[in-house]
């Protein structure tokens, strides 16, 4: 069997396009959606992140204002930034770029954003509210993975689905999403035993580690649903995923590419949550 390709690149044109029009909608209303990225310090990979995020906000006409700061900003500044911004009726969504370096403890940044505003949804307020089924904000990796596999028109319902990684943007958010989708699921983690069997037994299989193609074609079921969020960078320079893509193609029925899968539904569900924000907060909730 040769894996049909789950093109995360086309099913986010899609979804642009749509919220692209719903802005548009808005904008004639008198609401320009606004999202503020803040960026502390020089992570590289952090800057291309924002530099994307920008850009997607400019193709669907959604208003955005990055915050740089030096790598030596104090944890009371960048409150005091997150404050301002809290308040600024124009900005609808606050997005702090992860990971902030070592001297700012992340949660309690995060915890200082308005949870209206929360479009990661990373406060525990929305935590909370996802995991009791009833979201504010779904955090944009997991709620893109969701996207692409309703797009596609996977079932899920009675699935079995294994998700190897238990942070907290990717592999417990997915869990409890796909749990509400009524699929029966595995949280597999570096202690995890018998990895590959446990891999081998998933209908649905999310690879959520950070190491390049550790998922093998012996660890995964003929004809599996194979979500590879992964971004690893070789030293050649090349990005790969953490699923071994040439072997596990081969005996896959559906599987997301690295680069042009997980990634592009990322950023758009950052533009459908500010959306959505902007709409709120015309509704006074
Ligand atoms: P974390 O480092 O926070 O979590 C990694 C998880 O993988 C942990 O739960 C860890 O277990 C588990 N793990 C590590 N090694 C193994 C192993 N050998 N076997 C089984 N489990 C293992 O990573 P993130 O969730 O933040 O990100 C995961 C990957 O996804 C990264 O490559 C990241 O760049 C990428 N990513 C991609 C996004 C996108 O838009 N495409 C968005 C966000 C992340 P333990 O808990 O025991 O340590």
């Amino acid at each position: 069997m040769t894996a049909k390709v789950l093109d995360g690149k086309a099913i986010s044109e899609e979804i642009k396009a749509k919220i692209k029009v719903d802005v548009g909608r808005l904008k004639e209303k008198g609401v320009t959606p606004g999202l503020a990225v803040v960026l502390v310090g020089d992570n590289p990979a952090s800057k291309v992140y924002v530099k994307n995020k920008q850009k997607a906000c400019e193709a669907v006409g959604i208003y955005s204002e990055e915050h740089k700061l030096p790598e030596a900003t104090t944890q009371e500044d960048l409150l005091s930034i997150v404050e301002r911004l809290n308040k600024d009726s124009k900005i609808h969504g606050i997005l702090v770029q992860l990971p902030l370096p070592k001297h700012i403890d992340s949660d309690t940044v995060l915890k200082a954003i308005n949870p209206f505003k929360d479009v990661d949804g990373f406060h525990p307020y929305n935590v909370g509210m996802l995991m009791i089924g009833d979201p504010i904000f779904i955090p944009c990796t997991p709620y893109g993975i969701m996207k692409m596999i309703e797009h596609s028109g996977i079932s899920v319902e009675g699935k079995t689905a294994v998700i190897v990684g238990r942070s907290n943007i990717v592999g417990k958010p997915v869990a409890l999403l796909l749990m509400q989708k009524n699929a029966t699921v595995t949280v597999c983690h570096s202690k995890t035993k018998d990895l590959d069997e446990v891999c081998r037994s998933a209908d649905i299989l999310v690879a959520a580690i950070g190491k390049p193609k550790i998922i093998k074609g012996n660890m995964v079921k003929e004809g599996a649903v194979i979500i590879d969020v992964g971004i690893n960078r070789l030293d050649d320079g090349s990005l790969v995923g953490d699923v071994d893509y040439d072997e596990v193609s081969k005996k896959a029925g559906w599987i997301t590419p690295v680069p042009g899968g997980v990634g592009p539904m990322t950023i758009t569900m950052l533009l459908n949550n500010t959306l959505d924000a902007a709409r709120r907060s015309t509704e006074g909730s």
